[in-house]
């Protein structure tokens, strides 16, 4: 499978032509050499894609009834799972990541995403009210006001590398499941499953231009080319917050509706109270799986006093005794996650475990490893402490009081998830409201209920997705006055 662009119905060519001539490298983050040739949008197959998106709304996709797009949505799960097998080889090959994690939660969830949304659609129920009609209005009786909920229209998605088929499906599953037309773009590090899911696309008969996809860069490419298109209705973006701001300037002009799922430094508390192996292990889990890309992993860890050498030191071994873990997505991504290690041990961290580049002595050598990382000692205004740097990585800092625990947490321009660890049931329920994040996790870490309202706050991100959240976003509520 090569990726390219599926624009109208139709795969354009992954090379040649006119449309796909331009192409870059996509280069293995296990060993660091080239995979293959990733087509780069233009901006006018940017048009297309946006043009046979708007088409799709006028013809069957438009007047599809839920029913319809329910079974839809549906076939397009069957598909993933059809070629179950494909999808996970594509997204282990473009991101390193452990098959286990990528068999288990990226493409079953991303399945899963379209289920929910097919079973969600019927759940909706929209306002009604009843209104006394006032003399001055001309009448004496009463007025119906009812909402229906209408597709916005033209919807661009533009996704990351971390989570590649998941958080794409994320987006695009809702999107569908309203009546909208989607173009999606994902990022250029990971274009293969994208592509395979527009494969499930055709083959499940989604109608012509209700799924475009075009691959390519996002600054003075492909990315930018559709967040600042003016025949964009709304763009749903997950990346950084930097991107976000970009974006949204672009939007601006438009008035286009944004849904962002941004950046975050994500704080855990971890109180003296609290079941201290499940704490570790938990930690463990929350810093270092996907060797920490995930925008939910845990880079903050604040430790009651009394309990902190325990907890570091148990950390830390755990940290030590990882295997088999991915490698950073890109060797500019290690080269910054390095410069973090390096910048940590500049400004006087202890460095508990890891902190340099893993030596297998096998083809990963040459790949984008870093390794997993435990840090001690920093103050509270570091650069390390305070910055996103999505790799493998947490600084551990001792805490005396509760209140002075929950300060820390929100010490932070960032406001995604947090992880509580205790078992006072009311220290549980009196902390976790305070903590400044839109997600938080008692005694546990990144347990979904796909229902339950995702994303951030700060520069965590603008909106939730999930559930109703999502379907809430990718439509509009018109309100029906009748004067009966
Ligand atoms: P990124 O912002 O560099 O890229 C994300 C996407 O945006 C890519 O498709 C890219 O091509 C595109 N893009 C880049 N610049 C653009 C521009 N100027 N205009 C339009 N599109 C543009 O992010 P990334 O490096 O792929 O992903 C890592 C980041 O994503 C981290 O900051 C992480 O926290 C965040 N993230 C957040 C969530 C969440 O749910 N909050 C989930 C996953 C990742």
């Amino acid at each position: 499978m090569k990726p390219a662009h599926y624009v109208g119905g139709a795969f354009l060519a992954p090379t040649g032509g006119t449309e796909s001539a331009e192409t870059f490298p996509l280069t293995s983050p296990v060993d660091g050499k080239e995979r293959g040739q990733v087509p780069e949008a233009t901006r006018e197959t940017v048009d297309a894609a946006v043009a046979a998106a708007r088409s799709a709304l006028r013809g069957p996709w438009g007047s599809a009834s839920p029913e319809e797009r329910a079974a839809t949505l549906r076939a397009v799960a069957e598909g993933i799972e059809a070629r179950f097998e494909e999808f996970v080889d594509a997204e282990v090959a473009d991101t390193g990541k452990p098959r286990e994690l990528a068999s288990t939660v990226d493409i079953p969830r991303a399945a899963g995403n379209f289920r929910a949304y097919a079973d969600l659609l019927y759940g909706r129920a929209g306002d009604s009210y009843t209104t006394a009609v006032p003399g001055w209005s001309g009448g004496k009786g009463q007025a119906l006001n009812y909402t229906v909920r209408r597709p916005l229209g033209v919807v661009a998605v533009i996704s990351p590398w971390n989570l590649p088929l998941l958080l794409l499906t994320w987006k695009v599953a809702p999107a569908l499941a309203a009546g909208n037309a989607v173009v999606a773009k994902p990022s250029e590090e990971t274009p293969s499953t994208a592509t395979l899911l527009a494969e499930v696309m055709h083959d499940a008969g989604v109608p012509e231009g209700a799924f475009n996809l075009v691959h390519g860069h996002g600054a003075g490419g492909a990315g930018e080319f559709l967040s600042s298109h003016p025949g964009v209705d709304a763009i749903a973006f997950t990346g950084a917050t930097s991107t976000g701001s970009a974006i949204m300037r672009g939007a601006a002009d438009h008035i286009t509706p944004v849904s962002f799922e941004l950046g975050g430094k994500n704080p855990a508390l971890v109180f003296a109270d609290a079941d201290l192996e499940a704490a570790m292990e938990g930690t463990v889990r929350s810093a270092f799986t996907h060797s920490g890309q995930i925008c939910l992993c845990t880079e903050r860890v604040y430790v009651e006093r009394s309990v902190f050498d325990r907890f570091v030191e148990g950390l830390g071994a755990r940290a030590r005794k990882l295997s088999g873990y991915g490698p950073m997505i890109s060797a500019e991504h290690r080269d910054k996650v390095l410069s973090y290690y390096r910048l940590a041990k500049d400004e006087g961290a202890t460095v508990v475990a890891g902190g340099g580049v893993p030596a297998f002595g096998d083809e990963r050598d040459g790949g984008f490893y870093v390794e997993p990382t435990v840090l001690t000692g920093l103050p509270h205004d570091a650069r390390p402490v305070r910055e996103e740097i999505f790799g493998p990585v947490c600084h551990v800092a001792p805490f005396d009081t509760e209140e002075e625990a929950v300060a820390l947490a929100n010490d932070s321009r960032y406001g995604l998830a947090a992880t509580v660890w205790t078992s006072d049931l009311s220290r549980a329920h009196r902390v976790a409201p305070r903590v400044e994040t839109g997600i938080v996790w008692v005694n546990c870490w990144n347990l979904r209920d796909l229902r339950t309202p995702f994303g951030g706050v700060k520069a965590s991100g603008i909106g939730r997705e999930g559930g109703e959240h999502s379907l809430d976003f990718f439509s509009e509520p018109v309100n029906i006055c009748v004067n009966i």
